[in-house]
């Protein structure tokens, strides 16, 4: 066997659960000179500019925005909510919900960890269980991630409400969606949600550098009784701003708002339930091609159960350290970027070479995850990984309809 070519040369792909991949028209409407910040175009946009995120977020409440990544936003959101020693119930799904715990930590919260493993959603029961115990109203807050990158769980969102509701429990729905905006379906005021919040690097295709937090009239009056938010993280003036500054605390972000723009016009043309449709299309050739690969050897993918799996990154195993060979073998001789596992083993374990995500986020086709999967089967032929076979007449079948 010779060996094989460098086949890199050409646009690179980067396929890792965000960053995304960028369009062009979000870049291109990012490269313009410095705007003017006090008044003009940039100043007379941003109204709009909210009104189009609700329409993502599918809510008629607030929105504020933060310079900053998804981190900023869980900080922000939880600094509007919680006085130091509030209790808040996590139900952890992965990294992100125990990640998202850690910063209510750190702000002084009571932090109760459900933890639920790394391959499996919420147990609704149990989540039941522990508020029905709560007779005296503790908890202030339940903080759930809707998809947790780390191991590409989707939990049902709309069904922790109807668990809060059924245990009559006043705590605040809270719900990270910062993977899961502009991918996976999603309806903030249909399903209950009191805050949300996401970034702009994922389903909204923009460079990191923006967070945003939603939330509800309820979310509001809970915000009112906090004794000190500090005026930073302070949502009611981003939300409700008398001038134009305060709606970003200082300087705006000039030129991602004009990327977010563009971003957003393409959601809204596209239109946001065709946006998930497609995501949901291309999500199910993702596994009809491991499902395939799956047949043979070590591959697998995190969560058996295609009910609970995103639409906008797929966790997957195969036997270490061929994860991360095929990543590096894909990156080097294909130009394509895969997402290493994050969260399933410490960071020394070698373990961790037996875990790999693919991104299926934001501006992607048909063709990107066709390649994306020849790309897979491609490197695993060349390292001689062991794997079922027809993964991509699967996907084909899929993406043609014809499934
Ligand atoms: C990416 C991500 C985060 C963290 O966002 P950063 O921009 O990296 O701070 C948090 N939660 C989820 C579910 C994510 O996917």
């Amino acid at each position: 066997m010779t060996q094989s070519p460098i086949l890199a040369q050409g646009r690179p792909y980067l396929a890792i659960p965000g960053p995304s991949v960028m369009p062009d028209a979000v870049l291109s409407a990012m490269h313009r000179a410095a705007p003017n910040i006090y008044s003009g175009e940039l100043v007379d946009m941003m109204p709009a500019l909210m009104t189009d995120l609700r329409r993502v977020a599918r809510t008629e409440h607030h929105v504020a925005m933060y310079i900053g990544n998804g981190h900023a936003a869980w900080e922000a959101a939880l600094s509007n909510i919680l006085n130091v020693g509030d209790k808040v119930l996590v139900p952890a799904t992965g990294r992100f919900g125990i990640g998202w715990g850690e910063m209510a930590t750190g702000l002084g919260a009571d932090v109760e960890v459900l933890d639920f493993g790394l391959s499996a959603p919420m147990d609704m029961d149990r989540i039941a269980e522990r508020l029905r115990e709560d007779r005296d109203h503790s908890i202030k807050a339940v903080l759930g991630v809707h998809v947790d990158t780390s191991t590409s769980v989707r939990n049902d969102i709309a069904s922790l409400r109807k668990v809060l509701d059924a245990a009559e429990h006043p705590a605040l729905l809270m719900a990270d969606c910062i993977a899961s905006l502009g991918c996976d379906t999603f309806e903030m005021d249909a399903w209950g949600v009191d805050v949300m919040v996401t970034a702009c690097q994922k389903g909204l295709m923009v460079p990191p550098g923006l967070g945003f937090v939603f939330f509800n009239d309820k979310a509001e009056a809970a915000r009112a009784k906090v004794a000190r938010v500090s005026r930073y993280w302070d949502w009611s003036p981003r939300a409700h701003p008398q001038e134009f500054y305060q709606y970003h605390g200082g300087t705006a972000p000039t030129h991602h708002i004009y990327g977010l723009r563009a971003s957003l016009d393409m959601i809204h043309a596209e239109g946001i339930e065709a946006v998930w449709q497609r995501h949901a299309v291309l999500a199910r050739a993702v596994w009809a091609a491991c499902d395939a690969w799956s047949q043979r050897g070590s591959f697998a993918m995190n969560i058996a159960d295609p009910a609970y799996r995103s639409h906008a990154v797929t966790a997957l195993r195969l036997q270490a350290p061929m994860a991360t060979e095929l990543r590096n073998w894909v990156e080097k001789n294909l130009g394509l970027t895969l997402g290493i596992g994050l969260g399933m083993a410490a960071p020394t374990d070698p373990a961790r070479d037996g875990f790999f995500r693919l991104g299926h986020m934001g501006h992607v086709n048909g063709q990107m995850i066709m390649g994306l999967l020849g790309g897979l089967e491609a490197g695993m032929t060349a390292l001689g990984v062991e794997h079922g076979t027809g993964a991509l007449d699967a996907a084909a079948k899929v993406i043609s309809g014809t499934a």
